[in-house]
């Protein structure tokens, strides 16, 4: 069994943590926030993941898994250290690899023999070469010569099923220069039967650009042919069907048109390889075009509700969803902020239902200060309530379960906008509704 310290404890990091205790390695994670750190000693995690609190509970009795501020002692207890610190979007789109920085210094800093550490970060090209320097740079400034080396093991988990993506990965990357590093990262995943790719670290830092990339690109592409759809009377959901019967494009291809894509990674993730392209002189035209459809999608979405309620000065319109997907209170980049900016911003009223998102979009909400032209309700039936219209932007299971005859009774107008496609347009017609989709 091996001792591993996990450095940051956010979605990747705490799933990280607390999966890898499970396999049944000791892990200590730390975080820089002793508040934090106080309530996860307590199993009391900071953001909504499913099972992952239970999974930190068991993996915490077992004895495996513990948390701490106090980096030193972590460092010297452990062969494996992983990166998870946020690589947010920089100024120009371009990946912010201030935390990474700060975290490799530390590292150079502390560690007392021979570690490998892994990046489960997101970083561009280029990235663990630099890790090494720095390490290297803080090594020497103490006089020492500690063996160390840094692999790229990109993290492809999916918030809302981040512990079984974890626990079943489709792949393992390792990226690395070295027999020795390999071998260790080897035998952590040892119980993993998945395919196990090991290349150099800048393939290993760019194949999780390029799967994030590609699967925004499939969005985009859904979405700009579901605009074709409405214009020509197709139906998208039956287009995407029939194109994943191609077993070139494949029945998983991420084709689902909506409101467009959010979250913590997508957006950040093609802003960051473009920048990596026209860091090396490289244009990469067909992602700025990505990003640009995704705004647009939104828009769009806006448009449809425009053209029904021109003046939406106090109109009470419902939001069902806030999320930027289902089954995570993660609101990075989720459509429901922009949307709910711009109908503010109009003079809407706007009254909004999420299962689990609520106070993290209080507290985002009220730092765009608008926090009082919000209505937070208990229930889809409360944010439904004298609406003039109601916009689905989650795609949550609990919205599939509605009673829909009570919906239209709260309603003030039947219409709704649904920005995930989660019902029969034919089926919500027959129930009374003004129902308009995406691209069908
Ligand atoms: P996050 O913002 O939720 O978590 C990062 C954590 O690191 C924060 O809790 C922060 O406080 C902590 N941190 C920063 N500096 C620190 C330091 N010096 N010491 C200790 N802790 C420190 O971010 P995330 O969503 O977990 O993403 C982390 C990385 O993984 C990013 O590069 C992201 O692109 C990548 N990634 C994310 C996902 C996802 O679904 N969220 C999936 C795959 C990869």
């Amino acid at each position: 069994m091996k001792h591993i310290t996990v450095i940051g404890l956010g979605y990747v990091g705490l799933v990280t943590a607390a999966s890898i205790a499970k396999l049944g390695h000791y892990v200590i994670g730390v975080g820089r926030d002793k508040k934090k750190i106080e309530k996860l000693k307590k199993s009391i995690i900071p953001f909504y993941e499913p099972g992952l609190k239970e999974l930190v509970k068991l993996t915490q009795k077992s004895k495996r898994l513990s948390f701490t501020t106090h980096l030193p002692l972590a460092i010297s207890k452990s062969e494996i250290i992983f990166i998870a610190v946020g690589t947010p979007s920089g100024l120009r789109g371009e990946a912010d690899l201030s935390q990474v920085k700060t975290v490799a210094k530390q590292i150079g800093e502390l560690i007392n023999g021979y570690k490998v550490i892994g990046n489960k970060s997101t970083v561009p090209v280029g990235t663990g070469n630099l890790v090494y320097k720095i390490i290297e740079r803080e090594v020497k400034k103490r006089a020492k010569d500690f063996n160390f080396d840094v692999v790229s093991n990109p993290e492809f988990l999916r918030e809302g099923r981040a512990i079984d993506d974890f626990m079943h990965p489709d792949r393992m990357v390792i990226g690395d220069s070295n027999k020795k590093a390999r071998a260790i990262m080897k035998e952590l995943y040892q119980s993993f039967h998945c395919p196990f790719l090991v290349t150099d670290l800048e393939t290993a830092e760019l194949i999780k650009y390029a799967s994030n990339a590609m699967l925004a690109t499939q969005i985009s592409f859904i979405n700009s042919l579901a605009h074709i759809c409405e214009k020509v009377g197709a139906d998208i959901s039956r287009v995407a069907w029939g194109m994943k019967l191609d077993q070139r494009i494949g029945k998983n291809a991420f084709l689902k048109a909506g409101v467009g894509y959010g979250g913590s990674c997508f957006p950040k993730d093609v802003l960051a390889l473009i920048q990596i392209g026209k860091k090396v002189g490289f244009n990469f035209g067909i992602l700025k075009e990505v990003e640009k459809i995704n705004q647009d999608q939104r828009n769009h979405l806006l448009g449809k509700l425009k053209r029904l309620i021109p003046d939406l000065r106090n109109k009470i319109i419902g939001i069902w969803g806030l999320s930027f997907k289902p089954e995570t209170d993660d609101l990075r980049e989720a459509p429901s902020l922009t949307v709910i900016s711009r109908l503010i911003k109009e003079g809407a009223l706007v009254q909004v239902f999420d299962p689990v998102a609520m106070n993290k979009a209080r507290l985002l909400l009220k730092e765009k200060q608008i926090i009082r032209k919000v209505k937070y309700c208990l229930n889809p039936y409360g944010a439904a309530k004298d609406a003039w219209l109601v916009l689905i932007l989650t795609e949550w299971q609990q919205f599939k379960k509605v009673d829909w005859e009570k919906v239209r009774k709260a309603m003030r107008y039947p219409h709704i906008i649904d920005g995930r496609n989660m019902y029969e347009p034919k089926a919500m017609a027959k129930l009374g509704f003004n129902y308009m989709s995406v691209g069908r």
